[in-house]
């Protein structure tokens, strides 16, 4: 059960314009796909699926650590993980290095899923939900990328930029994939607009429950004011503020609970959220946290401090997605729906089956791993697309530019 080869392949997968606080999704979003070849000695040889950032330094790291795993058990993620740690040496983060081991991680445990003929979830402890609920993400949006050769012809999503153009996305959303609850990524334009959005969403869709995540745009007056206007209204408020003392100023305040991705991001970062009581919920992701098995220990701590529970996503394809459902359905108080990307981005998936939403929920697949295949060629196409873009990192303020030149990322915007 030895590892023999770790196959590391970048890709580029079309992405909308979707807006954020710091500007602007570009046409491509990088990716990174691993394959970890296992010598499973008479069951053959299996591969392990694994996917986290298309970074350039992910990349870079992830070739350090395909040399010190070769000969490693893949059932040895413990030993693996120290040894990805010692490769990457003290001048790469903690937070650095667990975005890499993750990677390998979930590849570790699609590989044991496949030698022993069992889903992933029966390695995290067992399902304890069958299915998993996602939210919707909505995003405020441009009907084009301006930077598409002759300025881009609209998406089938078209532009979003006003209250009735969220609420006609959540229609969407609503219609194809049954979403149940319903998320806008804010920060974008001044927050009595964004109110007023939520406000619309609540009118339109009684009842179901909303949260803006404006990614810290907001300072801490304007945080407790937006918190104050739509009191009785969200389900959670996501990282209104940045730094965890400023949460806490908010949080005094606020009448719904206020969650992050943001300020707690790591082990090292609970303890100060909770001294201050800054957060009420921690948004849980495993291609930072450090892998699956990493993700429910961070459960254990969110119910030792009596913190809820749900899930951040960055864009992503199925592999990630397929990873986000077994630890979720795995995780038994991560009790909200989780977010995802997949929705904007599963038309260039690169398994053979795509995911489907039903009722805004994926069943667990059943493995045995993760219970996805890779699609070999679509996988060579957008890795081709990778090369000739030339791109090697996310530059949402860069791309901004091009429409706004004089775009300021700087937060707190408002
Ligand atoms: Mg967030």
């Amino acid at each position: 059960m030895k590892i023999s080869d770790l196959v590391i392949t970048p890709l580029a997968f079309a992405d909308p314009p979707l807006l954020n606080s710091t500007g602007v999704h570009e046409p491509l979003a990088l990716r990174t796909v691993v394959q970890l070849v296992v010598d499973g000695a008479s069951a053959g040889e299996v591969v392990g699926l694994g996917e986290g950032s298309g970074e350039r330094d992910v990349l870079d790291r992830l070739e350090l650590v395909r040399a010190a795993i070769i000969g490693q058990s893949v059932f040895d993620t413990g030993a693996i993980e120290l040894i990805v740690n010692a490769v990457l040496g003290p001048d790469v983060t903690p937070i650095q290095k667990r975005a890499v081991f993750s990677i390998v991680e979930v590849a570790c445990l699609d590989a044991q899923g496949k030698l022993l003929g069992v889903p992933v979830t029966d390695l995290l402890g067992g399902a304890v939900r069958h299915t998993v609920p996602y939210s919707a993400y909505l995003f405020y949006k441009w009907a084009a990328h301006p930077a598409a050769p002759g300025g881009g012809s609209p998406d089938q999503w078209g532009e979003a930029l006003d209250p009735a153009g969220i609420v006609a996305q959540a229609c969407r959303m609503i219609d194809l994939h049954g979403f149940r609850s319903l998320k806008l990524k804010g920060g974008v334009f001044h927050p009595e607009d964004e109110i007023a959005a939520i406000r619309a969403l609540a009118v339109a869709f009684p009842g179901m429950p909303l949260r803006i995540d404006p990614n810290g745009a907001w300072s801490v007056k304007t945080s407790k004011y937006v918190a104050g206007e739509l009191a009785g209204v969200l389900e959670y408020l996501e990282d209104p503020t940045l730094t965890t003392a400023a949460m806490a100023e908010v949080a005094q305040v606020a009448s719904m609970p206020l969650a992050t991705n943001m300020c707690v991001i790591s082990p090292e970062t609970v303890p100060e959220a909770v001294r201050l009581d800054a957060v009420q919920i921690v948004l849980s992701d495993h291609h930072y946290w450090g892998g699956l098995r990493h993700t429910r220990e961070l459960g254990a701590i969110c119910d030792t401090f009596g913190l809820g529970m749900s899930m951040h996503s960055n864009s992503h394809l199925g592999i990630s997605l397929a990873a986000m459902t077994h630890v979720a359905a795995a995780t038994p108080n991560l009790a909200y729906a989780c977010d995802t990307h997949y929705p904007w981005n599963s038309a260039d998936d690169v398994i053979t089956t795509p995911f489907a939403f039903v009722d805004g929920a994926l069943a667990v697949p059943a493995g045995p791993g993760l219970g996805v295949e890779l699609d070999q060629d679509r996988l060579a196409e957008l890795n081709k697309r990778y090369v000739d873009s030339g791109r090697t990192t996310r530059a949402d303020t860069a791309y901004m530019r091009l429409v706004d030149p004089l775009y300021d990322p700087m937060l707190p915007r408002f």
